[in-house]
């Protein structure tokens, strides 16, 4: 209450829901491709995801960003970033929620015993798309720990090594010698000053040693999270670009050289550090053979690459989560703005823009589970182009559902806002990754058919889906100018995918109004331009996530 007058017509705080089980799209896809007891074992940390205690952890971590100390106070260089407080309490609950490396260990754990899952990556990839609607910067050395292990399993002896740590479910920061701790975090260097997406172009050279290891020296453009445990590093030797480990502690407890020169001052994400890197006689172990280095880090990319969709499919649900609150919640001219026709609109188009993201994140993580490489390959690298091309757009409409409060800081909006773009530009700029789309077609013809399959499910559903996957092919079938298509076949393929999910898998008024416009072409350049007759009012009502 103010001396002048009543405050009225504000939403109460979007608090106490649970943004899993509460979700009826996140839940759905978990139970289809994983079952009731993984939806079960993710309610601890659906229920901490939307409670205040997570969103002051996110608040205070972006509030009070990372700091770089390159030298204690006798001159000596320590090359460490502190973090706030909150930081460790998000990658606790992370960690020990097993959304870092705990899936390889509980696909590969033998079947009869306790630890073993066969949906081990849907678990993680529901709690993922769950837990990072709180904050996304975390999500980055989370991410880069679960992509780490197949890279690491290249090399056995480096892979028993460091395995046990990298998917323990413990969190323990500080630099320490890795086989001493109780939980490994990893970080990659590949980005160099002349170029990230030409990782070939790399001049950080690597020496063999008679030991076994190798001596690098060079630099690294970007390094996030740099007080990771252990970082997949690309140098060149002779044989070309190869991939290495390199541990920020050495086996013998003494410091490896990563002198740390910049910490980026990021548009977002900022409660993650992201770095500058010197080489300079550092130590590391070759990681799959000499030459081979982009095969191996592949392995890891292919992996950040599914959480680029997956943090891309949170921020799109944690914006419209708001945008539906606040239209529940606040009135303009003499009705509550979820009634009122043209909004309902607005949040029927976020809403579906939100469900064929999640629909395809978590069908992507099954594909982990079931070992569909090909199909993996293809689908993840057009899913990466296309939901994480949206993701911007989706949320800057959001915000726009808020009106002013939704451009004020203290909404959460402009963070997820700052954030959106960010999985658009790493593992792969979008027209680098539409150009891969096209090579892992060119590579194998198992990619496409892997995923042909996938469409071809709802073939004869709709036939303005049955039109697209016709437009898809005749585009296929036409070689010329392939790259200057590249961004129309990436976007129309994640398109069809999105769409044979959609129809065999939500209820119809979802399902109908994704054919209508994204596939049939009844929409404006701008979201908000569902056709009349659909039954946005319905959209709405299943988007909305329960309890809120
Ligand atoms: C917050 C943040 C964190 C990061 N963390 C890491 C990290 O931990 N480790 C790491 O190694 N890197 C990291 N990166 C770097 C990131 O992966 C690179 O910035 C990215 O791969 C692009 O490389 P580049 O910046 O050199 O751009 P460039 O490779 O110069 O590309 C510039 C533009 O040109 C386009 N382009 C490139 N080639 C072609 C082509 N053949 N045809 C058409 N267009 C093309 C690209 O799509 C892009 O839009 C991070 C970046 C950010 C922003």
């Amino acid at each position: 209450m103010s001396s002048t007058h009543e405050v009225t017509n504000q939403v109460p705080p979007l608090t106490g829901y649970d943004p899993i089980a509460g979700d009826a799209v996140l839940a759905e896809a978990c139970e289809r491709h994983a079952d009731a007891a993984t939806l079960g074992s993710l309610a601890g940390l659906g229920r901490l995801a939307g409670s205040e205690q997570a969103q002051e952890w996110g608040r205070l971590a972006n509030e009070n960003p990372p700091k770089l100390r390159t030298h204690d106070r006798y001159g000596h260089r320590v090359d460490e970033v502190e973090f706030h407080p909150a930081w460790h309490d998000l990658m606790r609950t992370a960690v020990e929620h097993g959304l870092a490396g705990a899936p390889w260990a509980q696909q590969s754990a033998h079947p009869a015993t306790p630890e073993h899952s066969p949906y081990a990556h849907v678990r993680r990839a529901v709690g993922y798309l769950g837990w990072t609607q709180v904050e996304m910067g975390h999500g980055c050395p989370v991410t880069m720990t679960y992509a780490a292990v197949p890279a690491l399993r290249r090399n056995p002896e480096l892979a028993a090594r460091y395995e046990p740590g990298l998917t323990a479910t413990a969190y323990q920061f500080g630099l320490a010698e890795p086989t001493g701790k109780q939980g490994l975090i990893a970080g990659m260097g590949m980005t160099e000053k002349q170029g990230g997406s030409d990782v070939r172009a790399n001049t950080t050279r690597a020496v063999p040693q008679p030991d076994g290891s190798y001596r690098l020296t060079g630099h690294k453009w970007f390094t996030s999270a740099p007080m990771s445990d252990l970082f997949l590093v690309l140098a060149q030797l002779d044989e070309g670009v190869s991939c290495f480990l390199v541990p920020r502690v050495l086996p013998d407890g003494s410091a490896n050289v990563f002198r740390l020169q910049r910490l980026k001052d990021k548009l977002g994400d900022r409660s993650n550090a992201s770095s500058e890197v010197e080489f300079d006689g550092t130590t590391g172990w070759l990681v799959g053979e000499p030459g081979r280095g982009v095969p191996a880090i592949i392995e890891m990319v292919n992996t950040t690459r599914l959480d680029c969709v997956l943090g891309s499919a949170a921020t799109v649900r944690a914006a419209l989560t708001q945008a539906i609150h606040h239209a529940r919640h606040r009135r303009a001219f003499g009705a509550l703005l979820v009634d009122q026709p043209l909004m309902q609109n607005v949040l029927a188009d976020l809403a579906i823009e939100s469900e064929a993201a999640t629909a395809l994140a978590v069908r992507l993580a099954a594909a982990l589970d079931a070992g569909e490489s090909a199909f993996l390959r293809l689908a993840g690298a057009a899913a990466k182009f296309w939901v994480c091309k949206r993701t911007p757009a989706v949320v800057g409409e959001a915000m726009e559902v808020l009106g002013g409060n939704g451009y004020v800081e203290e909404s959460g909006l402009p963070r997820l806002y700052r954030q959106a773009p960010l999985n658009s530009i790493w593992e792969g700029s979008g027209n680098v990754i539409a150009l891969d789309v096209l090579r892992a077609m060119g590579r194998s013809s198992d990619t496409l058919a892997a995923v042909s399959d996938e469409i071809e499910l709802a073939r004869g559903a709709d036939a303005r889906f049955d039109d697209a996957v016709k437009r898809l092919h005749a585009e296929l079938g036409d070689p010329e100018q392939l790259p200057v298509r590249a961004r129309r076949i990436a976007g129309l393929l994640a398109l069809c995918l999105q769409g044979s999910l959609l129809l065999r898998f939500s209820p119809a008024p979802v399902a109908d109004a994704f054919c209508a416009t994204r596939l049939g072409g009844d929409w404006g350049a701008v979201l908000g331009t569902l056709p009349a007759g659909v039954l946005t009012r319905d959209v709405v009502e299943r988007a909305t996530v329960g309890g809120v």
